[in-house]
């Protein structure tokens, strides 16, 4: 029997994030209802799985990830491992602009649904599957 040498998949227990981190994101995502907040999501070193700083897009722009995340604003520095934004109602799924832009930059996203605590948010890899991210 043969068989073809697949790609590793993604690890889906491998990514981490602070609990203070996730924190302070329900409280951008709070104070800018109703409209969206987007950030970015930070680790220590280049080779680090946890997320442990939030990078804050300044100035609030309603609309979806496409409008709060403009091409020109897309850092390039390697410790910046993907995006957060906010959704205005409990539904974290990823619209069609939130996937061109999973696809386009980063390996993790996390969408943080209203009213914003832990059970309401998910986190994405760069092709708008579900990935479980540790809290720590
Ligand atoms: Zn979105």
């Amino acid at each position: 029997m043969m068989f073809h040498k697949k790609k590793t998949p993604p690890q889906p227990n491998l990514w981490k994030i602070n609990q203070n981190v996730l924190e302070l994101i329900f409280e951008c995502a709070k104070s800018s209802y109703p409209n969206e907040f987007g950030g970015f999501l930070k680790t220590d070193t280049t080779k680090s799985f946890i997320i442990t700083e939030l990078v804050l897009i300044p100035g609030t722009i309603s609309g979806d990830a496409h409008a709060i995340f403009q091409m020109h604003m897309l850092p390039i520095d390697y410790t910046i491992v993907g995006t957060v934004h906010s959704h205005p109602s409990p539904n974290t799924t990823p619209s069609s602009a939130d996937l061109a832009l999973f696809e386009r930059y980063g390996k993790i996203h996390i969408i943080s649904g209203y009213p914003y605590v832990n059970s309401s948010w998910n986190a994405f890899s760069y092709k708008g599957d579900k990935i479980k991210l540790q809290i720590i």
